[in-house]
């Protein structure tokens, strides 16, 4: 039991389709795959991460009619350690004509997915693996080892067809040769597609050339200058029609960025997806105004409608199949998270997927404030569904646990605002962001990674936060006791968590609602350390009921009670005499002395949120002197035999 004094601050209906039963971005990935698996074994791992990946060029022939396709893949890489074989993934359905090694055919062995090709060179020394191929990529009906790396539908409400890619997570070997492994990203990309005449392929980067080959096709070249995840790659088919606008984020002052969708170019297409369109730029500028300029500002952003569910955040050209506004800023907001940096492993997906998701709050913040509440109440209550599961996991060949909708999409996003009210301060909060992505943009990172740096920059310890919330399992039910003595309250807070054994408490700052006869309602802020915890609150004014608990929705939690108890005094009766203690010098460069009149005492110092620092049980001299402190604000705590209990705070220099 613990008595603080604590400050006084005052401070969808979403389409039934994704968000009360799986998030859209997670609908896309898993359902359209759920027999996708990875093909290369650890062993293989580590073989093929003796070359580094620099290059893919695909050129490949493709319709909206099926998933057929063929042609050329080319892949650029360095030899970084000793090895005799370049290992590739190459789906078996995928029939290699040629495959030639620096511009010389080469032999090679094929088992499965893998793709072994011999090669004698020297480290540091270069390659070019140019594939000749051509097949149907699996379903996931006919190869239970397959997936849907492409796919070929009708849009039911427009009825014209549509060929399109996702590769997320393995599913890139599918269409094209290449290495599935996150931590080595091409450094650029380029993907020519040639099509009939009278259908459109988009891909990653700028359109670089547009060419009639006078021989009923056309041939779209576009080109990525930007390092790439292998399953950020995308090629998509379909008769569009293409509407462009421009962003003008305040952090590229005289210059666009230039918005480049492929819609259905209908009546009916057009008039759907033409509104959300135009929604975009202010996304962008907002992203840009959070998290730093747009990443690929150089090239576009741009959306290509699919008949897929959900969307997939294709770098630079995301594809989507319902134009709303939570699903493309959910998708666009991985151009920051997921695309500029990505991660570096799928335990660590939160890193992509939980901030796209809490990109959809910061947009419905900044533009639609009214639905947030809404959202977060969403994510919280598919949370409490539950009592366990974290956020990080190791089952990172189980496509369904690493989308899993309400680990890594509901309680990913929830935590991320849990973080920025521990932060409880937006501009350290969103300046830390922008300098995690700066940092680690062009490159991939997990979630210690994003830990590491938060704590650097704002000199919060995180380590409680992480093993709460992202490594640990379950939520606090809380309940709250509270008493009014004149205009102090004296209040306890009591917390059980739904999984004990893997966090028996949460140690958090939370919020709390009071009306107040003849004065607004106010908000305190009050850091819970335990399973129980009591706090002194002065200066209230007349208190006529605590109302809410965790009234902003901060944290993900289930309301326990709340209890007005006269009795509830005795704490206040017996707090420590003021005039009977002294700590001095304060502020301290490096001793402090502190003296009490009563006899034996315990005390107590905590850091500036309450973290406990260090107890001296049962002091009976009068006085003690305590060094060694780091500089800071701390709190000192002195208790009496009889549990009187008193505070001050100390500054440490
Ligand atoms: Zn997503």
């Amino acid at each position: 039991m613990k008595l603080f004094l604590a400050f006084i601050t005052s401070f969808l209906s979403f389409i039934a389709w994704n968000q009360e039963v799986e998030h859209a971005c997670s609908e896309a990935k898993i359902h359209s795959k759920q027999n996708g698996i990875k093909t290369l074994t650890a062993v293989e791992e580590v073989k093929a991460n003796a070359y580094d990946v620099h290059y893919y060029s695909l050129d490949l022939n493709m319709t909206n009619q099926s998933t057929l396709l063929s042609g050329t893949a080319e892949i650029h890489g360095t030899i970084v350690q000793n090895l005799d074989t370049i290992l590739l993934e190459l789906f078996p359905t995928q029939v290699i004509s040629q495959l030639r090694l620096n511009g010389v055919p080469s032999t090679y062995s094929r088992v499965n997915s893998l793709l072994k090709i011999g090669i004698n060179q020297s480290v540091g020394s270069a390659f070019v693996i140019s594939v000749d191929y051509s097949g149907t990529p699996p379903t996931s009906v006919q190869n239970p080892f397959g997936g849907s790396g492409v796919s070929n539908a009708t849009v039911s409400t427009i009825g014209n067809k549509v060929t399109w890619t996702v590769s997320c997570p393995f599913l890139a070997h599918e269409w094209f040769p290449c290495k599935q492994i996150l931590r080595d990203k091409a450094d650029s990309s380029a993907v020519r597609i040639t099509v009939p005449n009278g259908l459109i392929a988009t891909s990653n980067g700028t359109l670089e050339q547009t060419e009639d080959l006078g021989n009923g096709f056309t041939r779209f070249t576009w080109k990525n200058h930007h390092p790439i995840l292998y399953y950020l790659i995308c090629a998509t088919v379909a008769p569009y029609t293409e509407y462009v606008n421009y962003a003008h984020p305040i952090n590229l002052p005289g210059d666009s960025i230039k918005v480049q969708n492929f819609i259905y170019g209908n009546a009916t297409g057009l008039s759907q997806a033409q509104a959300q369109c135009d929604l975009l730029p202010e996304f962008i500028e907002l992203y840009s105004d959070k998290f730093g300029l747009y990443p690929f500002s150089d090239e576009k952003y741009g959306i290509s409608l699919a008949p897929l569910s959900g969307g997939m955040e294709h770098q630079t050209m995301t594809t989507v199949g319902v134009m709303e506004k939570k699903i493309t800023t959910h998708e666009l907001c991985h151009q920051w998270w997921g695309d500029h940096v990505g991660i570096a492993s799928f335990s660590d997906v939160w890193l992509s997927e939980g901030f796209a998701t809490y990109g959809e709050y910061i947009m419905l913040e900044n533009f639609y404030p009214a639905e947030t509440a809404a959202l977060v109440n969403a994510w919280h209550s598919s949370v409490l569904t539950a009592a366990g599961g974290s956020i990080w996991h190791t089952d990172t060949l189980n496509i369904a646990r690493i989308y899993n909708s309400r680990l890594t999409y509901k309680k990913g996003g929830a935590i991320i605002h849990t973080l920025r009210h521990l932060i409880n301060n937006d501009s350290l909060f969103y300046a830390s962001l922008r300098s995690f992505l700066s940092t680690y943009g062009d490159n991939v990172a997990v979630g210690l990674d994003l830990k590491a740096h938060l704590e650097a920059s704002t000199g919060i310890d995180l380590t409680p936060f992480f093993e709460q919330w992202y490594f640990g399992e379950g939520y606090p039910t809380i309940s709250a006791r509270w008493n009014s003595i004149g205009s102090d309250v004296l209040l306890e807070i009591n917390h059980t968590t739904s999984m004990p054994t893997s966090v028996p408490y949460f140690s958090i700052p939370l919020e709390l609602r009071f009306t107040r006869n003849g004065l607004s309602d106010t908000i305190v802020r009050v850091n819970i350390t335990d399973n129980s915890d009591q706090f002194y609150l002065s200066g209230m004014g007349s208190v006529s009921a605590l109302s809410t608990i965790d009234p902003n929705n901060w944290i993900i939690n289930k309301n326990g009670t709340i209890v007005q108890d006269p009795t509830f005094t005795a704490a206040v009766e017996t707090i420590v005499d003021e005039d009977s203690w002294t700590v001095y010098p304060n502020p301290s460069l490096d001793e402090i002395t502190i003296t009490w009149k009563d006899g034996a005492c315990t005390l107590r110092i905590m850091d500036s949120r309450g973290q406990l620092v260090q107890t001296i049980d049962q002091a009976t001299e009068n006085q003690m002197k305590i060094s060694g402190l780091k500089s800071g604000v701390y709190i000192i705590e002195i208790s009496t035999a009889n549990g009187a209990r008193s505070q001050r705070r100390i500054l440490s220099l």
